[in-house]
């Protein structure tokens, strides 16, 4: 099961959003450069919905979208938790933040409205550098369309 270890309200990670972000554990990406080390442990506590209904209930009324923040080991799971919220919670936007360059195909895109993809690779930079390799993708109709140029303004 997909573990977490901590959460935040963010404002830069989702353009036009504010995000709940969750912090998942057991990252298998092993990124150079990785400033969350701390995600490579499998500590943290359980994301059952139960758990995701709780952080969402301590921001409500706060927050525009929730985004799981990897889980790149369990995509399948990603991929339930957002469909949980598309239903239990549909004024939310979703969003997940991979470090994975491919998309997995255990994803149904239908379930989120964003979709971060790309290991961190510290000299190309993040999201907010013009030459990065990570890519910010708006989920429309079942499309992905980069919208990385968001982070440029
Ligand atoms: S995806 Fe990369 S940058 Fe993010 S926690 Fe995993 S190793 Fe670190």
């Amino acid at each position: 099961m997909l573990k977490y270890l901590n959460s935040d309200v963010v404002f830069q990670e989702v353009p036009g959003e504010v995000t709940l972000a969750i912090n998942l554990t057991g990252c298998p990406c092993r990124c150079p450069g990785c400033h969350s080390q701390a995600l490579w442990g499998n500590g943290g506590e359980n994301l059952t919905t139960e758990a995701l209904d709780s952080l969402i209930a301590q921001c409500s009324g706060h927050i525009t979208c929730v985004a799981l923040m990897g889980g790149d080991g369990h995509p399948d799971e990603v991929n339930g938790l957002m469909n949980y919220v598309r239903k239990s919670h549909n004024e939310l936007r979703t969003a997940w933040y991979s470090g994975r360059s491919l998309l997995s195909d255990n994803v149904d895109l239908h379930n989120f409205d964003y979709i971060k993809l790309g290991p961190y690779l510290a000299h190309l930079g993040g999201l907010k550098s013009r030459k990065t390799n990570q890519k910010m993708y708006r989920i429309e109709k079942g499309q992905m369309r980069n919208i990385t140029n968001c982070f440029w303004k």
